[in-house]
């Protein structure tokens, strides 16, 4: 992406001050925009973009170590029955040369951040019972919470 099409960005939403909506994918580029100066000027750092209005309000994460990027999202792994520990989960990489820097592949990365969503976004189902939205890792099974297989079906964790 060059630095004028990342200006044009800027205005857009600059103008947007209004009661339109952004779409995810504007609001993805806008936080892309803000916070990949972050990447670029601390060491091995990571920016998390929350899904603000979706569900649980998933968070995608981008990270750069050693050159290379991270792309992947926020998973519960549950070490322990009753306590499950964020995780990082990685959907894409890219590795980063002093040719190839982030700012040159900011669109290429906008790509892959948007994809990221989705297959997130995807993962999740309204439980039967109550209607709420669920990852994977907080169902019983494909379409029961884990309150509610415990309230309907007596599982117990
Ligand atoms: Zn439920």
């Amino acid at each position: 992406m060059q630095r004028n099409d990342l200006f044009m960005i800027k205005q857009r939403l600059v103008k947007k001050g209004d009661m339109i909506v952004p779409s995810i994918k504007q609001k993805a580029e806008a936080w892309l925009f803000q916070n990949i100066e972050t990447l670029r000027l601390y060491r091995d750092s990571t920016i998390y973009f929350p899904l603000v209005g979706f569900a649980d309000e998933p968070k995608i994460y981008i990270s750069l170590s050693n050159q290379e990027l991270e792309i992947g999202y926020i998973k519960d792994i549950w070490y322990s029955p009753c306590s499950p520990e964020p995780t990082k989960y990685r959907k894409h990489v890219m590795y980063m040369t002093d040719h190839l820097s982030v700012e040159d592949q900011t669109e290429q990365i906008l790509g892959l951040l948007l994809k990221t969503i989705q297959s997130r976004k995807r993962q999740y189902r309204s439980c039967l019972f109550c209607g709420i939205k669920v990852n994977p890792e907080h169902r019983y099974d494909k379409d029961t919470c884990h309150g509610c297989a415990t309230y309907h079906y007596g599982i117990k964790y």
